[in-house]
């Protein structure tokens, strides 16, 4: 979920003292690698660009001097380029197979894959036309959908997200078949879900294909919510463009959305293909990796992105982006900026090198092949998806102490959020409150345990202190909408973080961290609930915990 934005910050009249760096020059920083790690300066990749050769001649001295800089090189598995486009049609992938998605992930974690119980598979075809008003994408989709509940199903439901008005945009779709037979339709939620009807009840364990052809349109400079689905400054953010599939749970089908201060998404873990077709020259950051790059005969380019065991597939396309990149461990880091953030857009790169390490430590191994950090035109501080984070121009354009925080505490949703899920619209704090909190350690590890206490002192504890002085206390274990957004902040990021903040201070470094472990091997891959959390906490620490929770979560004083 996204960080509330420094002007609403702003508005509530806080004020952050924090010491000095204690480095600020992150030109000096990507070279202070551990033994394992190697760190790759690719200055701009686009094609409407080209280096002057002085300054080539520069990039490639900088690249020898930090390669020998490097020693343990030679042990890496090589970072992955995007592939060298080529003239020979793909083959059809075979995206119904799991064991095709290793391709996504680091070899340690590379059978995954095959642990995920009946997930959802995507093979999603989409070209962007830019030639119009506003862009718009032409979508042909195919769903591998398996029945996971113990009842017979009589439609799937699909979640439409463009179709919310904070997305400002429409999906229609053109053709929706099931069996080569066009299906019934039933809209809910003011068209941001439709149910496909089947032809028969599909029983338990059954799978079944679903077929769609259908339009988004992108809307230009779109100030609405977060702004996460939009075109503006040259960069087209797809959040959520296509059709997803809903939780199905007790309840029935989850579709619930969440007012525009909230995170819209509640989905379970699935595998998608991608081959999203663009002008040539333009660049395409994706969730997943690059798998194979189409130079067409239309002026086009079809780049092919498959994901991990991923629970949404975010798509960002921009003939603007010049890029960092740095090892962490095997895992390849990219930083997409503008031309003119190139600085922050190499300070980001560090902090999110510094996450990967601190959460990989405390938590427990990121299995992606690849992460990437995007600078974007949205209006929360930074919005999370599998794989890839956006952070907000406004923090590029700034820099500061709190492009650190958001940095971090984006890098921190990867693990609550993306790879242990939970409905971000009805029990939000269990990533959100999760995620403030682990900034602490991001700066435990790479500074010290005083400037961690600080930081959430002033970014996160004080935030919750003001509200309940103004009688703004709340429950913390509330659905977005219940919260006005001043009070969404103040509770879900502020209250919550302390709540876990206060737990640790309870249960001790060791034992706390030890429940944040088990309860991440747990729930990885899988939706997360408030008792899990609360069930796996009194596991290992032998406490009863009900007074606590009771006291932070479900109490407002
Ligand atoms: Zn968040």
């Amino acid at each position: 979920m996204a960080v509330i934005s420094a002007p609403q910050r702003a508005h509530k009249g806080l004020v952050y003292v924090l010491p000095p760096k204690t480095w600020d020059t992150p030109q000096a920083m990507p070279c202070l690698l551990r033994s394992d790690e190697a760190c790759i300066i690719s200055p701009m990749l686009t094609a409407k660009r080209h280096l002057p050769k002085h300054l080539l001649l520069s990039v490639l001295v900088a690249v020898l001097i930090l390669s020998t800089g490097c020693p343990a090189l030679p042990t890496l598995v090589p970072p992955k380029p995007a592939p060298t486009p080529t003239a020979t049609p793909a083959p059809r992938p075979d995206w119904q197979e799991a064991n095709t998605y290793r391709v996504a992930m680091l070899t340690t974690a590379a059978d995954d894959v095959t642990r995920i119980e009946s997930p959802t598979f995507y093979y999603i075809r989409a070209r962007v036309d830019f030639s119009g008003e506003t862009p718009r994408v032409y979508v042909t989709q195919d769903t591998h959908f398996t029945n996971r509940a113990d009842v017979p199903l009589d439609a799937i439901y699909f979640r439409l997200f463009p179709n919310k008005p904070s997305y400002g945009s429409a999906l229609t779709f053109s053709e929706v078949t099931v069996g080569g037979h066009e299906a019934e339709l039933d809209y809910q939620a003011d068209k941001t879900a439709v149910g496909v009807a089947l032809p028969r009840p599909l029983p338990p364990g059954q799978p079944i294909d679903v077929h769609m052809e259908y339009t988004v349109t992108v809307p230009l400079e779109n100030v609405h919510g977060y702004g996460t689905f939009n075109y503006q400054d040259g960069i087209l953010l797809l959040s959520n463009f296509y059709a997803m599939v809903a939780v199905y749970d007790s309840t029935g089908w989850n579709l619930s959305l969440a007012p525009d201060y909230g995170d819209p998404v509640y989905a379970e873990t699935s595998f998608f293909t991608m081959e999203l077709t663009v002008p040539q020259g333009m660049v395409v950051v994706t969730s997943g990796s690059t798998t194979a790059k189409r130079d067409n005969e239309d002026g086009t380019t079809t780049w092919t992105c498959l994901s991990g065991p991923m629970r949404d597939f975010m798509a960002v396309v921009s003939n603007r982006f010049e890029s960092s990149s740095c090892a962490v461990g095997y895992i390849r880091l990219n930083s997409y900026y503008l031309p003119e953030h190139k600085q922050a857009g190499e300070e980001i790169l560090n902090y999110a090198r510094d996450g990967l390490r601190a959460y990989q430590q405390s938590f427990g191994p990121y299995p992606f092949a690849e992460f990437d950090v995007v600078e974007a035109p949205i209006y929360a501080g930074g919005m999370e998806y599998p794989g890839l984070i956006m952070v907000a121009e406004q923090h590029y354009a700034r820099s500061g102490e709190y492009f650190e925080f958001v940095a971090a505490h984006e890098v921190a949703h990867q693990w609550w959020y993306s790879l242990v899920g939970n409905d971000q619209v009805n029990v939000p704090w269990l990533d959100e409150s999760l995620a403030n909190f682990s900034t602490v350690y991001y700066y435990e590890h790479t500074y010290n345990r005083g400037r961690a206490d600080m930081v959430f002192q002033n970014y996160v504890e004080r935030r919750y202190q003001q509200a309940k002085d103004e009688g703004h206390d709340g429950v913390v274990n509330q659905p977005v909408d219940a919260f006005s957004p001043e009070d969404y902040g103040a509770i879900v990021y502020g209250k919550g973080a302390v709540f876990f903040y206060k737990l640790r201070g309870e249960l001790g470094d060791a034992i706390f961290l030890d429940v944040l472990r088990t309860y991440f091997q747990d729930r990885k891959y899988k939706l997360a609930s408030p008792d899990d959390f609360l069930r796996v906490a009194e596991q290992v620490s032998g406490q009863e915990l009900d007074d606590w929770y009771t006291k932070w979560i479900l109490s407002a004083n």
